[in-house]
């Protein structure tokens, strides 16, 4: 399988370069030259089996004969077995025809997990091959750090450096990373917000002398293994709901748009999806893009579902690069544009996304009233992300007859604040992880200075 830039000026990369690049050198982002797509009757035959042989049939023909089919086995059986549930992601039913797929039973509690088990092993697989070691850096407001170094934890060959803003994340968030005290982990909390973090996350790709020729990882969902691993689900879930013999929907809460295009994927793929519907909070660049052809920046707003705080959605460029007919040219031309002033998409790419995707948005009282709501009519307790996706599902679906399947990105407890708001005493935290509040915390203090973050990587990789 080779892999190209949205952007079209970028050299082709096999898988291996690809799960080790970040951003492609034209600025854009790694996608499938071509995709492999499936029959019918191989989908079909998917239906009931384990997720581990759902993931390596569905994620084969994008890794090539890069790694043999025995290792690649192992690989997907080892991240999976670290989910506390035998089906990896159970899905329970939440009216006629509604269905939640709970993605959250990783150790860090959200769905990332199911990306960044497999990455980090994938990661530690290609780097013992050639004798390399490597440091990822990333910046989290919250998920993607933990996630982050559960799946990267027992490298020999990584040294992971996550940075998270001082005092502005939740305490179950904060734990679930400052708790894992193995040797190649380093949290850093910087004085400052999200976007310093990520400002010198960027600042050190851009300048990468200080660490002497170590190559440095991405984990952030520009890399395209972590879309691939996402892809997985979509499936599994739609065949065991009787696809391909019939079509289902879904409902994703978004943000940076790498879980629904993940997605959207797998309907390329041959999996028979009658529609996308995307799901916001406040921060609604997708959905004004798509119900109101706005495509432009606005001011950040902190929600009650944090891990959707965006103002642009990196993974929107994958699925503007197929709107457009792969045209490279035109995605540059229109995300320079947008990067400028507000930009509007054509005709014809707005109508093609407008035929297969919805969109809704919800505030925070929206929020609080449909966890009560979801609650009240269904007996589960969704987490504050898992609600707009609750509400966009019954606001946006085409129709009544075809399965919808919404997505649960997070585990309740690990969103206390909005839970406690809609009038819950709180959320029990799962036995795995019921003393993670008395655990040793380990995290250094840095100022949002470049200078300083780089000296404590050079200082303290192995
Ligand atoms: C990361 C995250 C999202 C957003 O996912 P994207 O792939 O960025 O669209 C939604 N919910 C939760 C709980 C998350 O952690």
């Amino acid at each position: 399988m080779r892999y190209i830039s949205t952007r079209g000026a970028a050299p082709e990369l096999d898988f291996e370069d690809v799960l080790l690049t970040g951003l492609a050198s034209d600025g854009g982002l790694y996608v499938p030259k071509t995709l492999p797509r499936f029959s019918h009757d191989e989908l079909a035959d998917m239906a009931g089996k384990p997720y581990s042989e759902v993931a390596f049939r569905v994620m084969k023909p994008f890794v090539g004969d890069s790694i043999d089919d025995a290792t690649f086995r192992g690989l997907i059986e080892d991240s999976y077995a670290t989910f506390k549930h035998d089906a990896v992601v159970p899905s329970v039913q939440l009216g006629p025809n509604h269905y939640l797929l709970e993605l959250f039973h990783g150790p860090t509690l959200a769905f990332k997990d199911v990306a960044l088990q497999l990455l980090g092993r994938l990661l530690d697989h290609f780097l013992t091959r050639r004798n390399e070691k490597g440091v990822i850096m990333g910046a989290t407001s919250g998920d993607t750090g933990s996630a982050a170094i559960e799946g990267c934890r027992h490298s020999d060959h990584l040294d992971i450096f996550i940075l998270h803003p001082y005092q502005r994340v939740s305490e179950v968030q904060r734990r679930q990373m400052t708790t894992v005290l193995s040797d190649n982990v380093f949290n850093v909390a910087i004085e400052g917000n999200f976007d310093d973090a990520q400002a010198i996350v960027k600042g050190s790709f851009a300048d990468q002398q200080f660490l002497n020729g170590t190559r440095l990882i991405a984990v952030n969902s520009i890399n395209w293994a972590r879309i691939m691993a996402q892809i997985v689900y979509y499936v599994y879930a739609a065949v065991n709901l009787g696809a391909p013999h019939r079509e289902v929907s879904f409902t994703v809460p978004s943000a940076n748009f790498g879980n629904l295009y993940a997605g959207f994927t797998a309907s390329q793929m041959g999996l028979p999806v009658r529609q996308f519907v995307i799901a916001t909070n406040a921060n609604d660049i997708l959905h004004r893009t798509l119900a109101s052809n706005d495509f432009s920046k606005k001011e950040l707003l902190a929600t009650l579902a944090p891990s959707m705080d965006i103002v642009v959605s990196s993974n929107f460029e994958r699925l503007l690069f197929d709107a457009y007919d792969r045209d490279g040219d035109q995605v540059r031309a229109l995300l320079e544009q947008f990067q400028q002033e507000p930009a509007v998409l054509a005709e014809a790419p707005l109508a093609r996304l407008r035929a297969q995707f919805a969109s809704a948005s919800l505030s925070d009282d929206g929020i609080i009233e449909v966890i009560k709501d979801a609650f009240a009519r269904t007996g589960e307790l969704l987490d504050p992300h898992t609600a707009t996706g609750f509400y966009a599902a019954e606001k946006a679906r085409a129709d009544q007859t075809t399965p919808m399947i919404t997505l649960a990105t997070a585990h309740p407890a690990k969103f206390e604040d909005a839970i406690v708001k809609a009038g819950f005493d709180g959320a029990a935290l799962p036995p795995s992880m019921a003393d993670l509040l008395e655990r040793e915390e380990q995290y250094a203090v840095l100022p949002a200075e470049l200078s300083a973050v780089q000296a404590y990587v050079a200082e303290h990789r192995h």
